[in-house]
């Protein structure tokens, strides 16, 4: 028996005047499966914790975050497709506008791509202390910084403070071992603000009326490491259907092949009948198949509760509705609660279903984080997950005899 895993990002949410979005919306694919299937809430990381993207999606694979997160940018460099080697140190970056004083005018450059990758170009490839760094532009005003070389440590502070009018700020060691990595960084960001500062792309920029993209403000350091991938703990097959360049770093850290779709482009206008059509190409060549749709996280953080129940109602008629009779498993949950009242995420369990022929039935009629919760699974925690999915797959271990 295969499996088709979907994550609907940060679909959780809290009471807003007595629904919330999953409540409000119209899913009669969704409602479908819960009524066929069993239910229950699920805690992906634990009771009370708040859980990052990066951190939930690897619990719910069956990796302990505790164990297995060493930080964001490592998924965020495997995501945009580059490869690391043991020992790499990789960062988000957003290339950010600052004024002489160092002060941040924009974080995200008037979110404007304009030539930001040849930008990102004139600093690949330079050489501080031996080390080597490589810069690759992703989506809008972002990239992904990789430092390759001896010695290194992701115990560092960002030097992007997360807020407009505020100083960039210097990378710090947090461990003694990383002063050498924190003065690499801090040279890195000096040498670069001299080039862009000085670069025809920003002059080119300005007179155009946009804003220079003059400071790489890094976040995020991870260390890569190789673990144990999927197929070898398993012993099945994954495959990842996502637009996200998180999530498809995640699945790739695990060792999942990922499916590339015209159209996936974790926004709320994703191309949702594409990745169901993406299910149905690679069905026959995975054991497992893990989709990843981002839209309700994107629309929590707007703090748009209709945008947020729209994306649940188009999901429903252009994926779910596709995929309903696919003969698999089928298991529909979130990675986190993101509630749209608070525009972040929150510790609240989120509703989860599991769907297979001869699963024992709860009474459990409509998919939402209330009625889930008198489901037949009851209260999980992510790590549980792929211990359930393995033995409907017929793939558990017995323990004992
Ligand atoms: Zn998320």
């Amino acid at each position: 028996m295969k499996a088709l895993f979907i994550i609907l990002d940060g679909v959780g949410d809290r009471l807003w005047e007595g629904k919330t979005p999953l409540i409000a919306a119209n899913k009669k694919n969704i409602d479908y499966l819960c009524e066929n299937g069993i239910n229950g809430v699920l805690h992906t990381i634990d009771r009370g914790i708040i859980p990052g993207s990066d951190t939930s999606h690897l619990a719910l694979f069956g990796y302990d975050p505790y164990r297995y997160y060493r930080g964001r940018g490592t998924f965020e460099a495997l995501g945009a497709g580059l490869s690391l080697e043991k020992g790499d140190i990789a960062f988000r970056v957003n290339l950010g506008t600052v004024d002489n004083n160092l002060v941040i005018q924009d974080r995200r450059a008037g979110r404007d791509a304009y030539r930001l990758k040849e930008l990102l170009e004139s600093i690949d490839g330079m050489e501080i202390d031996s080390i080597k760094i490589s810069a690759r532009h992703t989506t809008e005003h972002r990239g992904v910084v990789i430092l390759k070389g001896e010695g290194l440590t992701n115990k560092i502070t960002d030097i992007d403070p997360h807020k407009t009018g505020a100083k960039v700020l210097r990378c710090k060691p947090l461990e003694k071992k990383a002063d050498f990595t924190a003065s690499v960084v801090n040279k890195l960001v000096d040498k670069a603000y001299k080039i862009f500062s000085e670069h025809k792309i920003n002059k080119e920029r300005e007179k155009k009326g946009k804003l220079p993209a003059n400071y790489l403000l890094l976040r995020g350091a991870g260390i890569y490491e190789k673990i144990r991938s999927f197929e070898e703990r398993y012993n099945i097959k994954g495959c990842c259907i996502a637009g996200g360049a998180l999530y498809k770093g995640v699945a790739r850290y695990i060792g999942m092949d990922i499916i590339d779709v015209k159209g996936a482009t974790g926004t709320v206008n994703t191309d949702l009948k594409a990745k169901a059509k993406a299910v149905f190409d690679n069905f026959d060549s995975y054991d497992f198949i893990f989709v990843h749709i981002k839209g309700t996280d994107s629309a929590s953080h707007d703090g748009d509760f209709d945008l947020k129940k729209k994306m649940i109602e188009r999901i429903d008629s252009k994926f779910i509705s596709e995929i309903k009779n696919l003969d698999c498993i089928k298991l529909l949950t979130g990675d986190h609660s993101t509630p749209v009242r608070l525009a972040r995420h929150s510790s609240d369990p989120v509703p989860l279903l599991f769907w297979s022929k001869d699963v024992r039935k709860d009474n459990v009629k409509n998919f939402n984080e209330v009625s889930c919760a008198e489901g037949g699974l009851g209260h999980l925690k992510g790590k549980d997950l792929m211990r359930i999915i393995l033995d409907y797959m017929n793939k558990g271990e017995m323990f004992g005899e």
